[in-house]
């Protein structure tokens, strides 16, 4: 019963420095996002002392009565909110919701072909250190040389040359919307199954602002704490065919017990997901990106050799390409941070520049938005960013622009500790 304070002071100390980094800070890291408070407190509720081996009503512990009622509602909320017929909401993570998707889709050995990482795809799709790339014959598709978009003409080739069992669209760094008609018909032409991975933009989806890919694919996976503002976990959506393969995929194929906490939180994120404010929240989020796109593009950033990939965004993300500029990835994500403003350096692609530098930024809108940032604020932030890249930036002057900003928009207002 003794406060987190007195019992390990060292902790309490980090959470009470992260609470101030995160309302000091502008956060702009495209993955990243705050949950609201309801979340929190399902997240850190006695659930987490439940184990819940199985599914709801058939599980291998007793006592499951209440966590039952959790996971049941998360499933239904999932499966309303994104129209799907199947939903498993165990997955730890991403990561391992991924894992479950392949394991349900192919067998150990079977070629799987995705988005290239250095082109915005993601390791679990393929990169050959990962289980992605160890377990399965894994090669990739890149984008296009002179759009920087996926070409649905080069997939194919790829399809028809590979044949893969599993086709993968989704994406962690891609400013777009993909083509999920043209990925299901090349799926078909080849005989593959079609997963896509929404991690990025299911908030958008699930606001009705970016195409669904549900309706095309045999297996949808997600994040919960991008976009879509839940807790640090993910989800697997199927039609109902591969629903009994999914389920088994996830229990007992690669996970144990669930986080019941974390499943609970998942609920509690999927019913807010479907109400207008959250409509609203992933409309500013869109909105804050092309603002920043289309401010980055202006003539004194262009003059300086800076440009936006794909030449402005569709999505909550914008990619900027710095190869032709004074600075690079990793000097720019330095830069910012010392102004005030928390993103990513991020390869982009034929970047001629190593992963730890970087010739390009990931600038993501979808925290700021949570926080309330509109129209005006972006457009505020966007001028931040313009100066800080361009050379002669009066970091201090900078600074105090984004601490008003944050200062106008308190994150967690009155909450003392955490
Ligand atoms: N899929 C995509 C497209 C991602 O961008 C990410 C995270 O960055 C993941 C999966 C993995 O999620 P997690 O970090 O929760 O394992």
């Amino acid at each position: 019963t003794q406060p987190l304070s007195e019992v390990d002071p060292e902790i309490a100390d980090v959470l009470r420095r992260e609470l101030g980094r995160q309302r000091d800070y502008l956060e702009m890291i495209a993955s990243e996002n705050f949950v609201p408070r309801a979340v929190l407190e399902a997240q850190g509720s006695v659930l987490t002392n439940k184990y819940a081996e199985g599914y709801p009503g058939r599980r291998y512990y007793g006592g499951c009565e209440y966590v039952d009622i959790a996971e049941s509602l998360a499933i239904q909320r999932a499966k309303d909110l994104f129209g799907a017929e199947h939903a498993n909401v165990q997955p730890h993570a991403g990561a391992q919701a991924n894992a479950a998707a392949l394991y349900a889709l192919a067998a150990v050995g079977d070629t799987i072909l995705g988005q290239e990482l250095s082109h915005g795809g993601h390791l679990t799709h393929g990169m050959k250190l990962n289980f992605s790339g160890r377990n399965y014959n894994a090669v990739s598709y890149g984008v296009d040389p002179e759009t920087y978009r996926v070409d649905m003409d080069i997939v194919r080739e790829k399809a028809l040359e590979h044949r893969p069992t599993v086709l993968i669209a989704g994406w962690s760094a891609y400013p777009r919307q993909l083509d999920f008609a043209a990925f299901r018909s090349i799926a078909d032409e080849v005989g593959a199954k079609l997963w896509v991975d929404m991690a990025h933009f299911a908030g958008l989806v699930a606001a009705g602002l970016h195409p669904s890919p549900v309706p095309y694919a045999d297996v949808v996976t997600s994040t919960v704490h991008k976009t879509l503002a839940g807790p640090r976990s993910g989800v697997v959506l199927s039609t109902a065919e591969y629903q009994k393969k999914i389920d088994s995929a996830v229990f007992p194929g690669q996970q144990g017990g669930p986080l019941m906490h974390v499943i609970a939180a998942k609920a509690t994120a999927f019913m807010l997901a479907g109400t207008d404010e959250f409509r609203d929240r992933q409309q500013r989020t869109i909105s804050g990106a092309q603002i920043i796109a289309e401010r980055l593009m202006a003539k004194d950033t262009a003059d300086n050799g800076i440009s936006v990939l794909t030449g402005g965004t569709d999505v909550h993300l914008v990619l900027v390409d710095l190869r032709n500029a004074a600075i690079d990835g990793k000097q720019s994500e330095d830069l910012l941070h010392e102004v005030g403003i928390t993103v990513n350096r991020n390869s982009i692609p034929f970047d001629p520049r190593p992963p730890m530098v970087t010739s390009g930024l990931r600038i993501g809108t979808a925290a700021l938005a949570t926080r309330g940032f509109g129209d005006a604020e972006f457009a505020e932030v966007a001028e931040i960013i313009a100066a800080v890249l361009t050379p002669g930036a009066d970091i201090d002057a900078l600074r105090a622009r984004t601490a008003a900003l944050a200062g106008d928009f308190p994150l967690y207002p009155g909450q003392e500790e955490w």
